[in-house]
């Protein structure tokens, strides 16, 4: 959670401009805001930053993928194609917009592996919705492939890879349209908040309607402008997105950091030839949130996670054995227990969640371990993180060889 480490003045001025002016709705009021449009200018500036024609910011990751579903006009029987290893919004996103959630494998990109997206095609599917996981991109050239070979659109859950490249293309750009998150854990944060990106002007417009009512945004009188489509309200607030310019503004700092840091705990698990790396096709582009690999089998990873622990390490996750990232724990959806009666529970589905089985996704999965990678180490405070890895790495392959 880099961007809340940097908190500081700039986040306060922004905060502040819009403090002065009273008007903390994103449109409108032209005269009264005396020229202070946070929510237009973070949405030009990540533009600018990640290459895309279009940004509009809404106010989670959640609704952004959500907006982006309605944009793409994926809804009602629609199956998209989903990583069983996600933030869980991504699936919720796909439910709630009355669609069919298919779940394929991850392999060691720990993002989906287009041979098992190939194997979950039917003539239903309508989308991928592609998750890069712990800030870096897996296999996106030949799922991009997939998508052109199927007529699929390419929805892109860069909640956690803002900032990420591959081959200097940013995360999120590779697709019809691509979602950022800048919740409270994000690379950057706004407080809550998240954005879609896009190229395409018919989606941008259905993206900037749909989360805020139909509204068009046309003409001075918000009463009076036309509704094109039924929307929702997933608008942000000037404050949020006050908060969140401050914070994208720091976003290369961010990333240089993350890199040296990352870097310097990767020398030091390195050294143990029993453990693996996630595969990342190009690597140079990894946004170094965080360090991610893997234990020889479940039982060692495990061992490596008690033994961080009992050495004071914080930040470690695994996720194996999270309620919110892996399907293993997803009982709710496995059973489908929603408080309101959902598309999917009249639809046939191609799976059956309960049953489901994933092997090679869990293969995996237990065996992987992501560590936080933080900007605001000390040199001092760095160096002993290092030498407590190095002990618990130590204690652990000294007993599995013994
Ligand atoms: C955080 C996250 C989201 C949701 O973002 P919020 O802003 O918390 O709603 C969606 N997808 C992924 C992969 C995430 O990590």
């Amino acid at each position: 959670m880099p961007g809340v480490e940097l908190f500081g003045a700039e986040e306060r001025k922004e905060v502040n401009d819009v403090m002065e002016t009273g008007i903390l709705f994103r449109y409108n009021h032209d005269k009264e805001r005396a020229g202070i449009w946070k929510a237009k200018t973070l949405e030009k500036e990540i533009a600018e930053y990640v290459g895309t024609k279009y940004c509009h910011f809404v106010s989670s990751g959640t609704t952004a993928v959500q907006t982006a579903m309605a944009a793409c006009g994926i809804g009602y029987g629609d199956e998209v194609i989903v990583p069983p290893y996600t933030y869980i919004a991504t699936i919720e996103g796909v439910m709630f917009s009355g669609a069919i959630p298919v779940f394929a494998d991850v392999d060691e990109t720990i993002c989906l592996s287009p041979a098992s997206i190939r194997k979950a095609i039917t003539p239903k599917t309508r989308a991928i919705a592609l998750v890069h996981m712990c800030g870096a991109i897996g296999h996106i050239e030949e799922i991009i492939e997939i998508c052109k070979e199927h007529n699929l659109i390419l929805l892109e859950d860069a909640a956690q890879a803002l900032g990420a490249t591959h081959k200097g293309k940013y995360a999120g750009t590779f697709g019809q349209i691509g979602c950022y998150s800048f919740d409270f854990f994000k690379i950057v944060t706004a407080g809550e908040g998240g954005a879609i990106v896009t190229n395409d002007e018919q989606l941008y417009k259905n993206a900037d309607s749909f989360s805020d009512h139909g509204h068009d945004h046309i003409g001075a009188l918000r009463g009076m402008e036309n509704h094109p489509h039924i929307g929702l309200n997933f608008r942000t607030s000037e404050l949020h997105a006050a908060v969140g310019l401050a914070q994208f503004r720091k976003i290369q700092q961010i990333l240089d950091l993350q890199r040296i840091n990352q870097k310097k705990l990767k020398a030091v698990v390195e050294k143990f030839p029993q453990i693996t790396f996630r595969y990342i096709p190009d690597e140079a582009g990894d946004s170094c949130t965080f360090l991610c690999f893997f234990g020889p089998d479940e039982a060692t990873t495990r061992k490596i996670v008690k033994a961080f622990a009992e050495n004071g390490i914080d930040g470690i996750q695994y996720w194996y054995d999270n309620m919110y990232h892996y399907i293993r724990n997803w009982g709710h959806i496995k059973s489908l227990a929603s408080v309101t009666k959902l598309p999917l529970h009249v639809l046939d589905q191609p799976q059956d969640y309960a049953t489901l089985q994933l092997p090679d996704s869990d293969k995996v999965i237990s065996r992987l371990i992501s560590m936080l990678v933080k900007v605001g180490w000390s040199e001092a405070q760095l160096e002993e993180r290092l030498q407590k890895i190095e002990s618990a790495l130590q204690s652990v392959f000294e007993k599995v060889e013994a």
